[in-house]
């Protein structure tokens, strides 16, 4: 299994690729997540990412590039990998094909998911993380307020900077102008399959395995 989900953020890519992972056990990649650890730890990295990621913007492709490199030659990803949230530009998805190119990956699938944008903004606003472990939950489907503990580790639950509505917006800007453009990238390459990201969360994680015939 070897997938890069794509979309813009608040479409399910997380959600979707978590459920995954745990079913096929297969690594969960998230550039997100990984830029929030290493601004939880404090390390350089998160000192200079954390003020971009706040007000909505991309962390230096250079960056990026390096930190996937990293895992994506690890043995950990030997069975496969579930990539959310990365290619975000399409010099990210040029230096990505070479990085499968010199790893022989052949076979992946570019998953495109399609949410129209006031859900998006909808699921944004109601999504809250636990400060320990990170995991997102949502106040529309999952029960949770912003003053209820995290329902697996007990911790606090709070709003991301980069979910207030006005850092939304400013991410779906980038992502139109800035990450839309890579599916012209993917499209020459015949990967892309098409999802509708607008039903439940079980029905799209069952659409997702017929998709890539897991
Ligand atoms: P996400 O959790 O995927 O929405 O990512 C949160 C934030 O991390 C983004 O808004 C960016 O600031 C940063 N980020 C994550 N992945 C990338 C990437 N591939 N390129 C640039 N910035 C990224």
């Amino acid at each position: 299994m070897r997938i890069i989900m794509f979309g813009p953020p608040g479409v399910g890519k997380g959600t979707q690729a978590k459920l995954l992972s745990e079913e096929f056990g297969v690594p969960h990649i998230s550039t997100g997540d990984m830029l929030r650890a290493a601004v939880a730890a404090g390390t350089a990295l998160g000192k200079k990412a954390k003020s971009i990621m706040d007000a909505g913007r991309l962390v230096p492709d250079d960056v990026m590039i390096g930190i996937v490199r990293e895992v994506l030659t690890s043995p950990k990803v030997q069975n496969g990998f579930i990539l959310d949230g990365f290619p975000r530009t399409v010099d990210q998805a040029k230096a990505l094909a070479t990085l499968f190119d010199e790893l022989h990956i052949r076979n992946y699938k570019v998953i495109n998911f399609h949410v129209d944008n006031a859900e998006i903004i909808r699921r944004l606003g109601s999504r809250l993380m636990c400060v320990n472990d990170g995991n997102i939950y949502n106040k529309l489907t999952d029960g949770v307020t912003a003053e209820s503990p995290c329902p697996e580790c007990g911790g606090k639950l709070i709003q991301r900077d980069d979910d207030k509505e006005e850092t939304v917006r400013k991410r779906l800007e980038i992502y139109h102008s800035t990450t839309k453009p890579v599916l012209e990238f993917y499209k020459e390459r015949g990967v892309i399959v098409q999802l509708d990201g607008m039903t439940s969360i079980e029905s799209v994680h069952e659409e997702i395995k017929q998709l890539v015939g897991a």
